[in-house]
């Protein structure tokens, strides 16, 4: 894990209240895993001292580039969308435990439910034989990234709440299909916390990533804590998902 001044590269809208932002961070590109995410300090934000975490989209070890993808949701996004691709940014990481890559010729099947998507795309680089990507979104304007996950030549299906691109329902529904056709693939998720509860029901082996919101991001304030079962008195505990996660194994979350 390291703290680097990164020298933004570019910061652009991809559509609606999404965005890519492209820095130089060698030291974090070359090391980074499908899964792990950074810590961003957002400048100008002197009443709100915490950095804000984002998943580590796509890396290219050679130059040095590392990108994230985030959508506006509050102060820190807001601010973070404004700063100019001339600027920098104070980041650490890569933190947390990723996703296991799937070894050669294993079928893995990747859930993403709207910027969730950023989380699982190292992944889909990363393995040799290309996954399906199952892509869920509230409206056709949160399906983020097809073209980048079909140029790396993954089965790409869409589903949308309202139908407006894709299948009309759940990112859930297609998971039934896609395990209906390879019941032994391996399984990662990432979205919002109902989805991966659905995406843990169907499929209990998978992994998923967990958006826990935290603090610190390194280990020491206990603020992201996720209920764990485990081999305890009282049959669980706690762990901290900036450490131990933000990727977990579905049947170990104490939902
Ligand atoms: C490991 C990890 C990886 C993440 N990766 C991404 C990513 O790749 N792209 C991306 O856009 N966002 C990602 N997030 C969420 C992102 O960190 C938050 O959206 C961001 O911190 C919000 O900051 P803000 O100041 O704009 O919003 P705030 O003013 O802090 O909050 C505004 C709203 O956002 C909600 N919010 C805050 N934190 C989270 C969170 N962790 N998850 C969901 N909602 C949240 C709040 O409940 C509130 O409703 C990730 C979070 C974690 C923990």
């Amino acid at each position: 894990m390291k703290q680097i001044q990164a020298k933004i590269l570019s910061n652009r809208q991809l559509q609606g209240d999404y965005f890519q932002l492209d820095m130089c961070a060698p030291e974090i590109a070359q090391e980074a895993l499908p899964g792990q995410f950074v810590h961003v300090q957002i400048p100008d934000l002197e009443h709100r001292v915490l950095r804000r975490p984002f998943s580590i989209y796509d890396t290219d070890p050679a130059t040095g580039r590392l990108s994230l993808v985030y959508k506006t949701v509050g102060e820190g996004t807001r601010k973070l969308c404004t700063i100019p691709s001339d600027g920098s940014l104070n980041v650490i990481g890569p933190n947390g435990k990723g996703f296991t890559i799937p070894v050669d010729g294993q079928k893995a099947i990747l859930v993403a439910g709207g910027f969730g998507c950023a989380a699982t795309f190292l992944l889909a680089k990363l393995a040799t034989f290309k996954p399906i990507v199952l892509i869920g979104g509230r409206s056709k304007i949160d399906i983020l990234l097809q073209k980048e996950y079909t140029a790396l030549g993954c089965d790409l299906r869409i589903s949308t709440d309202d139908g407006s691109l894709g299948h009309h329902g759940l990112v859930t529904d297609l998971l039934r299909e896609a395990l209906a056709e390879f019941p032994n693939a391996a399984v990662a998720a990432c979205g919002p916390n109902p989805m991966l509860k659905a995406v843990a029901a169907i499929a209990p082996t998978a992994e998923i990533s967990l958006d826990q919101p935290m603090c610190c991001g390194v280990g020491a304030c206990f603020a992201c804590v996720v209920k764990l079962k485990a081999d305890t008195p009282d049959g669980w505990r706690y762990a901290r998902s900036c450490m131990e996660g933000p990727v977990f194994n579905a049947t170990q979350v104490w939902w």
